[in-house]
């Protein structure tokens, strides 16, 4: 039987470095549009909206994709790096 996308993702491994966050962003920004989109777009789902509007994010799960980076830089991602070595997502299924 084939694996599902969720199955593939619950294979992999995730060394947390609860002393980096690799990812900083800005908790506030007016473009409603642009949250959501980032909200969608996010392939481990890390971010979301709160009640106030402020984005929620937490860094532990992230895939390293980049796609947050890319798609909100400077307006909410603040700054993007790869976690220290060793650290991070251990891909088992690709
Ligand atoms: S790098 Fe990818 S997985 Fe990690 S937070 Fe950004 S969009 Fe999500």
């Amino acid at each position: 039987m084939a694996m599902t996308i969720e199955d593939k993702l619950g294979l992999n491994r995730f060394n947390v470095d609860n002393s980096y966050a690799h990812i900083h962003i800005k908790e506030n920004c007016p473009d409603q549009k642009l949250v959501e989109r980032l909200i969608m777009a996010c392939p481990a789902k890390l971010y979301r909206q709160r009640e106030d509007g402020s984005v929620e994010f937490s860094y532990e799960g992230c895939l390293e994709c980049g796609t947050c980076r890319v798609l909100t830089h400077d307006r909410i991602v603040e700054s993007w790096n790869h976690p220290m070595g060793g650290m991070g997502v251990a891909f088992r299924k690709g």
